[in-house]
């Protein structure tokens, strides 16, 4: 399977992660939308949160840790999103699970 974010998770790419824990990496979004725009993703292959299975269970927590630790590093405290687009009706462009953290700027609501 030719997957970009599976290459980055097993460091094909030279990407720079700003985040690894056990099933879990971060990188900057190549195309920013915020000045601090983070994909905070699992290392095993998952097209969407639609693919989650019993065995994602401490995955989840994983990345709500990733969150965490990330908001502290780049000093999000004045608040920040995690969105994740499912299909194509949201926009998502890249099939493996992916979890966007913007912050830095204010963000609107609703979203687009
Ligand atoms: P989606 O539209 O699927 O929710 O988000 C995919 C995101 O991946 C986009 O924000 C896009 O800029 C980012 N992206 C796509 N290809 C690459 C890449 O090769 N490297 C990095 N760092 N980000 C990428
Ligand atoms: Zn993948």
């Amino acid at each position: 399977m030719d997957c970009i974010f599976c290459k980055i998770a097993n460091k094909e790419l030279g990407t720079e992660l700003v985040y690894e824990s056990g099933s879990v990496v971060a990188f900057h979004d190549i195309n920013p939308q915020a000045p601090v725009h983070i994909l905070i993703i699992p290392k095993r292959h998952l097209a969407d949160l639609g693919e989650i299975s019993p065995e994602d269970e401490s995955l989840l927590y994983e990345i709500g840790v990733a969150v965490k630790e990330l908001a502290a590093k780049y000093q999000l405290k004045d608040g920040y999103r995690l969105v994740t687009n499912c299909g194509p009706a949201a926009g998502q462009t890249v099939q493996h699970l992916h979890f966007h953290l913007l912050g830095g700027r204010e963000l609107g609501w609703p979203p687009g």
